[in-house]
């Protein structure tokens, strides 16, 4: 009575296993089928850019930036970028790639390989290529100053400027633009060596005036003593005929000989007045030397001199009084205090 059960049992289990095998099934070929598509997905890539090949690399770091095929394309590449960074009539104190940038031999993809032309477009065109070039670049600049008020300008040590007539003087400023850069953006400026050169105008041939890079006048003529310097009264003293004094008096005994300041010619020998017996030298470039108040006159108008020559005596001709050298240093007509030049 029980083998009936059973079979009917046994019937129904093969029933029960059938339907379980054929879920069983589907789900077999369901991940079958998605283990091929996924392997598939996996592995697949385009044939070519499968095709590895010894080549050469840029590298920032340990990332590739570009292949090529030769190291000379590589190399080639990075100059160019410099190159393409580099200001036009600069001077390149320093130019250098930030990081640590390499050319090394390596594995490449053959169709990645490029060129050195290439190669500059892409580097130059993708700023995430990380190639950076640090720079600092100097170039000088001149302008033309303009006349009058343009030489009051902020120059720092030009203190002696405003002293000169300047506008009969044409200048040009010359100074260095130092720039700190990435790639081409300016980082930092700084602005060096500053220098102003100004030219005599109404003098042709004239030596004219220059500047130091220190800012120190470099006269056109160098002065030396005319008589000892025992100075009673200084330049710019103030003068109730003249406003101020013009000149530097400068005492010594009567007869005391004077020298020629610097080379030049007699332009003027003269009595009489508040100067007295006065000599005047051109020395050129504009300059010219006066001596005041002389006892006796040792030179003849159109004379040439040399520094040191002798050309006449201290006295006190004139208004004055007592024996000195009225001693006066003039540019363009404007006086200067002579013992900034002695
Ligand atoms: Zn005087």
């Amino acid at each position: 009575m029980k083998f009936p059960k059973q079979k009917r049992a046994a019937v129904g289990s093969v029933k029960a296993r059938c339907r379980s095998c054929r879920k069983s099934l589907i789900l077999t070929t369901v991940l079958i089928l998605s283990l091929t598509l996924l392997f598939t997905a996996l592995t697949w890539t385009p044939a070519e850019a499968a095709y590895r090949t010894d080549g050469y690399g840029i590298f920032f770091g340990d990332q590739l930036v570009v292949s090529t095929m030769t190291e000379e394309d590589a190399l080639e590449i990075l100059e160019g970028v410099k190159a393409h960074y580099r200001l036009e009539n600069a001077q390149v104190l320093q130019m250098d790639f930030q990081g640590r940038v390499t050319v090394e031999a390596c594995k490449i993809v053959l169709q990645d390989a490029k060129n050195a032309e290439e190669g500059l477009a892409y580097v130059l065109k993708h700023q995430t290529s990380k190639l950076t070039v640090l720079s600092q670049q100097k170039y000088v600049q001149t302008r033309e100053l303009e006349e009058g008020p343009a030489y009051s300008e902020d120059f720092g040590d030009f203190d002696v400027f405003d002293k000169i007539k300047a506008e009969r003087y044409t200048g040009m400023l010359e100074y260095s633009i130092l720039l700190t850069m990435e790639n081409d953006r300016v980082v930092d400026r700084d602005i060096s060596d500053k220098k102003m050169i100004l030219t005599a105008e109404e003098h042709t041939g004239a030596k004219g005036l220059a500047f130091t890079e220190e800012g120190q006048i470099r006269f056109a003529v160098s002065l030396i003593p005319p008589v000892p310097l025992n100075v009673t009264s200084a330049y710019g003293e103030s003068r109730a005929e003249t406003g101020y004094h013009l000149g530097v008096d400068l005492y010594n005994p009567g007869g005391t000989p004077i020298a020629a300041a610097a080379s030049g010619v007699v332009t003027r020998i003269s009595g009489g007045g508040s100067y007295g017996n006065l000599i005047i030298i051109d020395h050129g470039g504009g300059v010219q030397t006066y001596y005041s108040h002389c006892r006796s006159i040792g030179v003849a108008m159109g004379q040439t001199v040399e520094a040191g020559d002798y050309i006449g005596t201290v006295g006190n001709t004139g208004r004055t009084t007592g024996n000195h050298l009225h001693f006066e240093l003039r540019l363009n007509g404007a006086t200067l205090d002579p013992m900034e030049f002695l």
